[in-house]
Order: structure tokens, then C-alpha cells, then sequence
């Protein structure tokens, strides 16, 4: 089959950003009936709406996730904080669940007016504080491996430069302690578990108070969302991360009941629910690559990407080019699929590291997926 037979529809310019909705904040109960932590709703432009920012009150104040570097972002933060008696001076710490800029982006003003210490997992560390030429270099990777799969050099451009203009919604901000797993870190008079639950980034975490019954979930659990995994499973990025992030969700599914507070969205009530509908998600997805691959393949990633996804805007095509790369990978390391083509890169190769396509692709020709069997 030709690229060109691959029946991709013809991608369409972004549309203009949504308008956030309204700033809105809520405490939110610790099954104890205690309000424990306040959520406040900062605005974004991006598709997915507001991010979650979380004050957890006490003596130490701190602040998770304080979101997007905008006019508008720090005025609804700073509205929230005086909404809950506080403002950003008064914060002791920032924790930032991982690495993405809708998360991170204010951190560094909150630590310039504030002193709080920045907390965030060791292997996002470096992208906050080097941004935005940590995400400028890490492009220069994830173009290279896009291309490899398949994604069209001339889409991945236009996907640059609009992304170019989010460079602006970050600061690049010293992080003060590098967490890992298990670490203990303080916050408004309690102490709250890290959980290292790499899949969305390498770094991603969750943070467990078992006391109050609460966990902070960054991206990685969202209750209307299925998270998107970018290179999640390994700091090299040769590989999408799905497979982390499956491996993050059975960490999680042993925690049992536990009220779930995510960085975008409604406060999840049934944790167990919501991985399953992500578990399953991700099965009948697999399911549909399968039955193509079986029925039309061998196919590159992006070919299959537009048979399973209905047209979509060009911000959002390589979302769902990651996500099937993210499956295909999955799929691999199971053996249900094959590499094939890709300038002789066996499916062996790929499938015994785990480690995508670490070299040996010509150039130009893509690698392509088939059905094992
Ligand atoms: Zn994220
Ligand atoms: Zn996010």
C-alpha cells in the first residue's frame, strides 16, 4: 500500500481556543467529612480547559500545580488563594506532578513572591528547570521518532510552530527538592506519599495522604479523559509510554477506593471505576488496530492512526498518532504484532528491547506494523 492510499484526511488548521470557562474553586471533603484541600480552576486556552491547581491549607501551605503562565491563570490562582483566606506569599511549597507546562507554567512566580521550596519528581526535574530549551531539545527527539513512524515531516512542522507559541505559558523554575517513590513530602501539617507513576511523563507522580483518604493524581487519572501517554515510560524516549503507564494504572487499582483529586476535571469519586473504563478503552483500542492491521496492514503509525480516528484538528493529530504508536508498541511487547519494512528493522529487534526503533531505519521509508500470525 502507498502512503498516499492510506485515506489520512487532510488535517485542518487549529480552531480558535475555547474560551475557559469561568474560574471555579471548591473545598473538597476528606471522606472524613474535614474540607482538606481546596481546588481553583486556572484557565488555559488548550482543548482540555482549565487546570487543577489544590491548596492544601495548614501550617505549611502548599500549593500543587499551580498551572499556566498567564494573566488570566494568575488571576484566577490569586482570586482562589484570597477565596480560601490566602494568597501566593503565604505559600511554604509548590509540588508539581510532572513536567508539562499547563502544570508547572507559574511555579516560578509562586517561588518568586512566595520563597516556597519547588518539589517535583527527578525525572521531570530537569525539563522544568531547563524550559524551554529542555522541551526544545526533547522535540528534536520526538520529531526524529514521529518521523520514523510515519508521521508526515510537513504536518510534524506545522505542529511545531503552533506549539512554539505555548513556550510563552512557562518559566523555567528551579526545582528545590527532587522527589522519588515513597518520598514523604510536608504539606499543610501532614505528610503526603509520593507515588512515581511514569506513563503521561517520565516523571509523573501521585500523591497519597492515607489519613484523610485523598489522592492528587496529576495527569495520569482524569475522570473524563483517557490521558495520553508522550514518551512516558523512559527518560531516552524511544518509546511511547504506554506500557509504564498500563503498569502506573495497576499501581493505582491496588489503592483500592480512594477519592481522587486529578489536574483537569471533576474530583473523581470512584477511582476504581474510572481505571477500569481506561483499562477497557485501551483494550477495545488494541482490538481495532488489530482487526485493521489483520484486515489492510502492514501499515506505519499514522496510517493507522487515520483509519481508527475520524478526522481531527492538525493540534490534535499527533495526540492520536501517539496514542497508536503508544498501542502498536504495547501490541509488540505482547506479540500479537510485528515490525515489518522500516529498512529491514526486524520485529524481533524492536519487540526484545522494548525500546521502539533504536536505529537501523533507512531513511524515508517508515517502519510498518502487521499482524503477528
Ligand atoms: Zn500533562
Ligand atoms: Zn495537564
Amino acid at each position: 500500500m502507498k502512503p498516499s492510499d492510506a485515506g489520512q484526511p487532510e488535517p485542518r488548521l487549529p480552531p480558535p481556543p475555547p474560551q475557559p470557562p469561568p474560574p471555579a474553586q471548591e473545598p473538597v471533603h476528606a471522606p472524613s467529612g474535614a474540607a482538606a484541600v481546596f481546588r481553583i480552576a486556572v484557565p488555559t486556552s488548550f482543548a482540555m480547559g482549565a487546570t487543577n491547581a489544590y491548596l492544601i491549607p495548614g501550617p505549611e501551605p502548599v500549593l500543587v500545580d499551580p498551572g499556566v503562565r498567564t494573566p488570566e491563570a494568575l488571576r484566577a490562582l490569586e482570586a482562589g488563594l484570597a477565596a480560601y483566606g490566602t494568597s501566593i506569599k503565604a505559600m511554604r511549597g509548590v509540588i508539581v506532578t510532572h513536567g508539562h507546562l499547563d502544570h508547572f507554567g507559574l511555579a516560578r512566580a509562586v517561588r518568586n513572591r512566595s520563597g516556597a521550596r519547588v518539589y517535583a519528581h527527578r525525572y521531570d526535574a530537569r525539563v522544568c528547570e531547563g524550559f524551554p530549551d529542555s522541551v526544545r531539545k526533547a522535540n528534536v527527539r520526538y520529531r526524529e521518532f514521529s518521523l520514523r513512524l510515519g508521521f508526515p515531516p510537513e504536518l510534524y512542522g506545522r505542529m511545531e510552530t503552533a506549539y512554539a507559541r505555548t513556550f510563552e505559558m512557562a518559566e523555567g523554575v528551579p526545582v528545590d527538592v527532587e522527589l522519588s517513590d515513597g518520598d514523604l513530602v510536608p504539606a499543610g501539617g501532614r505528610e503526603w506519599r509520593v507515588l512515581h507513576t511514569p506513563g503521561h511523563t517520565p516523571g509523573s507522580i501521585c500523591l497519597l495522604n492515607e489519613e484523610l483518604g485523598l489522592l492528587l493524581s496529576g495527569d495520569t487519572v482524569l475522570r473524563d479523559i483517557t490521558p495520553n501517554p508522550f514518551f512516558g515510560g523512559h527518560s531516552h524516549n524511544s518509546s511511547m509510554g504506554l506500557g509504564a503507564y498500563l503498569q502506573s494504572l495497576g499501581r493505582l487499582e491496588g489503592l483500592g477506593q480512594v477519592k481522587t483529586l486529578p489536574g483537569h476535571g471533576p474530583v473523581v469519586e470512584d477511582l476504581p471505576g474510572v481505571l477500569a473504563s481506561t483499562r477497557r478503552h485501551h483494550a477495545e483500542r488494541e482490538g481495532r488496530i488489530l482487526a485493521l492491521l489483520r484486515a489492510e496492514g502492514p501499515l506505519d503509525a499514522f496510517q493507522v492512526s487515520g483509519r481508527i480516528f475520524a478526522e481531527l484538528p492538525v493540534s490534535q493529530v499527533w495526540l492520536a498518532f501517539a496514542e497508536v504508536v503508544g498501542h502498536l508498541e504495547v501490541m509488540e511487547a505482547a506479540g500479537t504484532v510485528v515490525r515489518t519494512g522500516g529498512g529491514g528493522q526486524g520485529g524481533e529487534a524492536g519487540a526484545a528491547s522494548g525500546a521502539g526503533t533504536a536505529g537501523g531505519t533507512s531513511p524515508g521509508e517508515a517502519v510498518r506494523f502487521a499482524a503477528a500470525g
